[in-house]
């Protein structure tokens, strides 16, 4: 526990950070790594030898006795394989030690992780290599190095490496742009700032019901007496026990550098919300799936569980990751934000422009970059935004794009432009009062704010098609500009050609409505409510052909990555059908049985004395039709999970969707009707409303 307040003391602490590295290395060593971080240069096997050394050193003062290569394989999780420093000498003892080989790279056993089916092409064994542009930290007495995880041929098997690939498509892209008015900086970075939504729940309830322990969520439950409806929980006190887990959170997170900043209670009972303030998206990307074990780990010390499920129960709120994203140089110019001059504004509004073609042009994908089975529950069910992709642009702005369309103050001066004469740009930053939430991608200020993705969801995916895409825009924009002489009044026209070209994507009203439906289906936007239906579109040509340009994926890379999606949403509810039927069969169905039988005695030994039971009888009449209801259900859904045979993974999926889903949904249904029927001490597993509030 910390001593005082001053989070400055622990911050990073167990970090092999900058001041560390300053502090342990020799300074032509020192010099050439914070290169290699800032500049992406190749590191020399010499120096990482030293470093190597030196993490090694301050390690052991640690406690460390082991290190792992720490990295993000496909599942979406991290993966690790630790081994100790120790290296036997002559005289049958060891010593500590650590090469710069070791630190370098790793030859972790590739073939259990998922690959999509690269591994039949190409070879079985892995290696990982290792990132210096995200620090080694410390933790459980070992000494993790962020790391990329590759094939021995060189196809990405991870998270990770595409997502470096794409910040430096979105670096080559924009400095093409930048360069176009006069500005040379010496990288464009992309930043996000990732807000993770979480439920807690008492770990010894959690441990009574199977769906949770095996699936996350639950696959039963009736509705509690209090939901959400009060809006009593959003922003409210913190519970002791919970303001308790977070500060732990809160310590846990500042020793490893991660900026932890904002926390409050959500919309749902026993929801809760953790902001880190925004980093490089890669260092982000890392913090968040850090963020995520350590809310685990810490539930856990205070008797709760953390489910980052995103639907851990039906008809309360379900849980989001908010990917606040931007892009920004080097020397400190935010790229997204609408600066005071009109010169600045005109750069900015070309930019915008970048972002809602890529958008519009790219939002099948964008799209799959959130699909999941998890997140299936969330979107489109009037709490989450819609499947449908659009952007918010906020009232300013949609009013400063809608003037420019309509020909409005665009002035020139003898073919300079000089202003745009469009008043409220200045405004826009502090234009945060009237946000939308019901939109998916939303203009917040000075970035955008991703609202799709899933709670549980690595923040990697969908990074690497944002970046992606929008270089893909700036690289375009690039390319008709490169001759201008006026640039102003050039990259005016073109933002002002593309805002038309791409109305139909800005969309400021209500995304929950069922008007927008049908608006969206007019204007020829994708409406991909599930999963199966939406992975496809990560596939096709014009996809393919968007990720081999700027160079974030190959072909073939593209293709198993597809199939990899495809197959967890298959296992997924693969798993969550057999705990279903597990569950009915041997929990549900008992204590309906037994419940209905202590009725009908109490009927058959009142009769017996002459006393009548009307309502009783006919309490025991509907318990026993719903408990029928019940096994003939379960029977279907057993049906339903014969998948036919010579299936592949995609027609599998929309089996799973259209068969699976319907027979679990039908099941549940009956059961949750019986939940409110039988007495609570015969049902088996906790209720909601306990699961809820008993945090
Ligand atoms: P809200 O809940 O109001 O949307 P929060 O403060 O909870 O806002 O979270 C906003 C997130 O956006 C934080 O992680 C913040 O650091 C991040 N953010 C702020 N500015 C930027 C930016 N320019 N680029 C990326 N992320 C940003
Ligand atoms: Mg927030």
């Amino acid at each position: 526990m910390m001593e005082n307040g001053d989070v400055s003391k622990i911050f990073g602490e167990n970090v092999f950070n900058i001041p560390t590295m300053k502090a342990r290395l020799p300074k032509d060593i020192y010099k050439s790594l914070i290169k290699t971080i800032s500049e992406g240069s190749r590191l020399d096997l010499s120096v990482a030898e030293v470093v190597a050394n030196a993490m090694k050193d301050w390690a052991i003062e640690k406690g460390c006795t082991h290190y792992t290569h720490w990295f993000q394989p496909m599942t979406g999780l991290t993966a690790e394989k630790h081994d100790s420093f120790i290296q036997p000498t002559q005289n049958k003892t060891v010593i500590m030690e650590f090469s710069g080989k070791e630190l370098v790279m790793g030859e972790p056993d590739a073939s259990s992780f998922p690959s999509g089916g690269l591994r039949a092409t190409f070879e079985a064994r892995g290696y990982t290599a290792w990132d210096p542009t995200s620090f080694a930290f410390i933790k459980d007495h070992s000494l993790y190095i962020p790391t990329s995880f590759m094939s021995y041929t060189g196809e990405v098997l991870d998270k990770k490496t595409p997502l470096l690939r794409s910040e430096d498509a979105i670096d080559r892209a924009a400095k093409k742009v930048l360069k176009l008015f006069g500005k040379e900086p010496r990288r464009v970075i992309s930043y996000v700032g990732p807000e993770q939504e979480y439920f807690l729940v008492d770990k010894k309830l959690r441990n009574k019901r199977k769906d949770l322990l095996l699936t996350g969520r639950t696959l039963f439950g009736a509705k509690p007496a209090k939901g959400q409806e009060m809006d009593d929980h959003y922003f409210g006190q913190l519970k002791e026990r919970v303001a308790a887990f977070m500060r732990e959170v809160d310590e846990e997170l500042w020793k490893l550098g991660v900026l932890a900043k904002t926390k409050h209670n959500e919309v749902a009972p026993a929801q809760h919300e953790i902001a880190p303030i925004f980093s490089t998206t890669n260092i982000s990307s890392d913090h968040n799936q850090l963020t995520m074990e350590i809310l685990k780990k810490v539930a856990d010390h205070h008797g709760l569980y953390c489910l980052l499920h995103e639907k851990p129960y039906e008809g309360i709120n379900g849980s989001g990751k908010h990917n606040n994203w931007s892009i920004g140089t080097s020397d400190g110019e935010q790229l997204l934000k609408p600066g005071k001059k009109p010169e600045h504004n005109v750069q900015f509004l070309l930019f915008l422009a970048a972002v809602i073609k890529a958008v519009d042009d790219y939002a099948d994908i964008l799209r799959v970059s959130v699909a999941t089975a998890g997140n299936d529950h969330r979107l489109g069910a009037n709490e989450a935004p819609p499947a449908i992709i659009s952007i918010y642009l906020g009232d300013h702005l949609a009013a400063v794009v809608d003037q420019l369309k309509a020909g409005k103050g665009v002035k020139y001066d003898e073919g300079v432009l000089i202003e745009t004469g469009v008043e409220s740009l200045p405004d826009i930053q502090r234009d945060t009062t009237d946000r939308n939430r019901t939109s998916p991608f939303a203009f917040t200020g000075n970035r955008f704010e991703f609202r799709a993705p899933g709670s549980r969801q690595s923040i990697g995916g969908i990074n690497i098609v944002l970046n992606t895409i929008v270089a893909e825009t700036l690289t375009e924009f690039a390319e008709i500009l490169k001759d201008s002489t006026h640039i102003s009044k050039d990259a005016l026209e073109l933002a002002i050609k593309t805002f038309k070209e791409h109305e139909r994507i800005i969309f400021n009203g209500n995304g929950y409505s069922d008007e927008w439906v049908e608006e969206a289906e007019r204007r020829g936007l994708l409406n991909l409510k599930t999963t199966p239906e939406a992975i496809p579109y990560f596939k096709t040509e014009k996809s393919i052909e968007v990720f081999t340009r700027q160079e974030v994926f190959t072909r073939i890379e593209v293709e198993t990555r597809c199939e990899i999606m495809m197959v967890e949403y298959n296992n997924t509810i693969h798993f969550e059908m057999l705990t279903m039927l597990e569950m009915a069969k041997q929990e549900i169905l008992p204590a309906c049985l037994a419940y209905t039988k202590f009725i009908t005695d109490d009927i058959i030994s009142k009769k017996s004395i002459g006393i009548d039971a009307p309502k009783e009888t006919e309490k025991a009449k509907r318990l026993t039709s719903l408990t029928e209801e019940l096994m003939v259900r379960i029977d279907a859904l057993d049906a339903a999970t014969k998948v036919p045979n010579g299936l592949d993974a995609f027609e599998t999926g929309m089996y799973y969707k259209d068969n699976v889903l319907p027979a679990m949904e039908a099941l549940r249904e009956t059961a949750d009707t019986l939940e409110t029927i039988v007495g609570k001490s015969y049902w088996p597993f906790p209720t909601y409303t306990e699961l809820l509030y008993l945090v």
